[in-house]
């Protein structure tokens, strides 16, 4: 009895192990945590190994590695030492599974979140889905190019306060 209470005590629950992951960075964007991501599906003991499931994001984002390795490190720091990281690819990862927290935060650091269905091809818009301006807020905004600092944003610029932002593309 007391070897079995010994051995669940050592073992931290998944309610600590979400909060410790909520602190792992994306590679590409640090200011949004893996969690923020939505990439962390699943965490699991699998007797004394600790499985944590992801999904990668979109093929265009080569950061899928670092994170894993991330994932492990952040879990070596407190003491788990067995880990497992699983990648499940179906269903794909979605944009639309950026938490709120992480929407936010994409804002403040000036980053347009994902838009549902807002489309980019130059100048021309495509549709009549806006992408809001992360500083001023207005919807007066335009797209630059349809790649900005890495595949998975676009260029905008904003014709309000005239300022060049990222747009996190929907996907
Ligand atoms: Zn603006």
């Amino acid at each position: 009895m007391v070897t079995v209470m010994t051995a669940t005590a050592a073992k931290p629950s998944i309610d600590d192990i979400w909060r410790w992951l909520e602190a792992v960075p994306d590679p590409e964007i640090p200011v949004i945590s893996v969690v923020d991501l939505g990439i962390v599906r699943d965490v699991s003991w699998e007797e004394d190994a600790l499985v944590v499931t992801v999904t990668p994001t979109y093929s265009g984002c080569p950061a899928t590695a670092v994170i894993a390795l991330e994932i492990e490190n952040a879990l070596r720091d407190r003491g788990i030492e067995n880990v497992t990281i699983k990648s499940r690819l179906s269903p794909a990862w979605t944009t639309r599974w950026i938490s709120a927290a992480g929407r936010e935060k994409l804002k403040s650091y000036g980053i347009a979140p994902p838009v549902e269905g807002a489309a980019c091809a130059g100048a021309l818009r495509l549709n009549d889905v806006t992408v809001s301006c992360p500083r001023c807020g207005s919807s007066d905004t335009e797209c630059v190019s349809p790649f900005g600092s890495t595949p998975c944003k676009a260029s905008y610029r904003c014709k309000a306060c005239l300022e060049p932002f990222d747009y996190f593309k929907s996907f």
